[in-house]
């Protein structure tokens, strides 16, 4: 049986530091799903939500007129036609994440349907809970980094993520966190190789459960795969893959220990099975990449929870004082853990 899309919306959440793209899809019958997308790239110059801005003009001109009147219990058929018809924009960028977009609203929406958590679409259940670690932003600030990560452990996080790439830092932050909390280090590309490996060394002592993309670009796999072997630390990448191809090309480049690919960039919850399969066959932790509390996060949890190989959740922290402008929250820890969301659709809290 048939039932036709008959209404697509997108809504931008206009947080200055956080902005959302949320996709509301309403089918024949009065179902909804709603899903997310990706953030974009921080704007500092821009008005707020601004980042978000090409992605819901690609999805507002050229998919929302091949959504209308398409069967809305086809999430495959759907992203198919939707790939197909998009391909000579690129297949990854823009196109990916607005795609992503919309196969997480379908998602949610046949979840519903069945009355049913998204994670039991997805396949066989093989967590009942996951450690969630706390991302804290660039704070560039040893005293600020200190802070948010003691405030994150006082929150019930039992893994600390920190943007900076200052080995004083990430040294004191060790000291105050104490040390049977993981703490990790993502660079984001702001390093060369010389500067990565003098990192790589001088933060040994502090234990450091993953470094994450040292260098620019992060696609230069061969490259990731070369300080990799020279380091001791376990390296972490695969959040700027936007699509299947490019995650099996660094995969299979030998470049990481830790697979960070992120459901709003490569595709959505279709591509997101195929990936958890490539990720124990490379014999590598699964770790989501998400910065958002929102279906995208939700996407990840439902996902994690069907995928073996899933080893962390990357949850958003904020500073004191700051807060997500969006209607989420941040998901109930019990022992550090994020808890098998047995509620429909992509709802986890
Ligand atoms: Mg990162």
């Amino acid at each position: 049986m048939s039932t036709p899309i008959v209404s697509l919306r997108t809504e931008i959440v206009r947080d200055q530091n956080n902005p959302q793209l949320l996709v509301h899809l309403l089918d024949e019958d009065g179902l909804g799903g709603t899903g997310e997308t990706w953030w974009g790239t921080y704007q500092p110059q821009s008005e707020a939500g601004t980042p978000v801005g090409p992605i819901a003009t690609m999805i507002d001109l050229i998919l929302k007129p091949l959504c209308l009147g398409a069967n809305s219990a086809d999430t495959a058929g759907l992203r198919a036609r939707l790939h197909r018809a998009t391909y000579q924009y690129g297949p990854e960028g823009v196109t990916s994440a607005a795609i992503a977009g919309i196969d997480l609203a379908m998602w949610d929406l046949n979840a519903r349907r069945q009355d049913v958590p998204v994670a039991d679409l997805l396949g066989d259940r093989v967590h009942d809970r996951l450690p969630a670690y706390a991302s804290l932003h660039w704070l560039g600030d040893a005293h600020k980094a200190c802070q948010d990560a003691d405030r994150a452990v006082q929150s019930g996080f039992t893994g600390i993520k920190l943007h900076e790439a200052d080995a004083n830092t990430v040294l004191s932050v060790r000291q105050v966190i104490g040390p049977d909390i993981a703490l990790m280090v993502d660079i984001s590309g702001r390093l060369s190789d010389d500067e990565y490996r003098a990192l790589a060394h001088q933060v040994e002592p502090a234990n450091i459960a993953w470094l994450e993309e040292p260098i620019f670009p992060q696609q230069d796999h061969q490259r990731l795969a070369r300080l990799r072997a020279q380091q001791k630390q376990k390296m972490a990448a695969g959040e700027n893959e936007f699509g299947i191809e490019g995650c099996r090309r660094l995969l299979e480049a030998g470049a990481i220990d830790v697979f960070q690919p992120d459901i709003v960039k490569f595709g959505g919850l279709s591509a997101a099975r195929e990936l958890a399969g490539l990720a124990r066959e490379h014999d590598v932790w699964l770790c989501p990449h998400n910065f958002s509390l929102g279906p995208s996060l939700g996407a990840n949890i439902h996902w994690a929870m069907t995928a073996k190989a899933a080893t962390w959740i990357e949850v958003p922290f904020l500073s004191e004082g700051q807060s997500f402008s969006g209607r989420w929250t941040t998901p109930t820890l019990e022992d550090g853990m994020i808890q098998y969301p047995g509620k429909p659709g992509l709802d986890w809290d």
